[in-house]
């Protein structure tokens, strides 16, 4: 599923409450005022982690960030954890699979089948003859041959 993004509305009010009251935005990571620094509004938990993606994003899942003294060394650390969960998940997933055998009762035996299994089996059927029953068997040669 792709990331959401925010809309222009919350975007702003995020904007808003990173805002002193002298009008300048400062980092809501460290409090760095940012002047005309550039900023990202980030998602404050890594939306890849996020399991119900149906919900709208609103401003408590927003954090402005300084690019330069938060931004980038949180999205670092959040592909960290992603490619750490995703290792986890793959993990359980696989090991789950291998302890659960598949189990099953059968079939229940109707009368017919259960009648039938009470027959003497035939002997398996044979490939190969036995030696004995060899046209020159009884021959030395052959024997010794076949030794
Ligand atoms: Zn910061």
């Amino acid at each position: 599923m792709s990331r959401r993004e925010f809309t222009k509305a919350v975007y702003a009010q995020i904007v808003k409450r990173a805002m002193l009251e002298s009008g300048e935005i400062a980092c809501e990571g460290c409090g760095l005022i940012l002047g005309k620094k550039r900023y990202q509004v980030d998602h404050t938990i890594a939306d890849a982690l996020q399991v119900d993606k149906s919900r709208k994003l609103t401003v408590d899942d927003g954090k402005l960030l300084g690019l330069e003294c938060c931004h980038k060394p949180k999205t670092k650390q959040d592909v960290k954890v992603i490619a750490k969960a995703k290792r986890v998940e793959a993990n359980y997933l696989r090991t789950n699979a291998q302890s659960r055998p598949i189990q099953s009762p059968g079939f229940p035996k109707s009368e017919k089948t259960a009648h039938r299994s009470t027959k003497a089996q035939l002997p398996p059927r044979q490939l190969y003859q036995a030696v004995d029953s060899h046209p020159h068997a009884s021959t030395e040669t052959c024997r010794r041959i076949e030794r």
